[in-house]
């Protein structure tokens, strides 16, 4: 199964993720969006990585 990647409503908008992985996230009207419904193999550890280092716990990889 593909993993699926997105931001909930806990984004405070700090841009972490987006810094770190902007192949996976970006910042649109000041919160992130996953760019992607499904993750790329080569990008997973990126996704949870950014989940991980999140502040906010905003990112949810499954
Ligand atoms: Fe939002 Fe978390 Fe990304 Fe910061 S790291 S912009 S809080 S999703």
């Amino acid at each position: 199964m593909p993993k699926s990647c997105r931001v909930n409503e806990a984004c405070i908008g700090c841009g972490l993720c987006e810094g770190t992985c902007p192949a996976l996230f970006e910042l649109v009207d000041g919160v992130a969006r996953c760019k992607v419904d499904e993750v790329p193999d080569d990008l997973v550890a990126d996704a949870e990585d950014a989940a991980a280092n999140c502040p906010a716990q905003a990112i949810e990889v499954e």
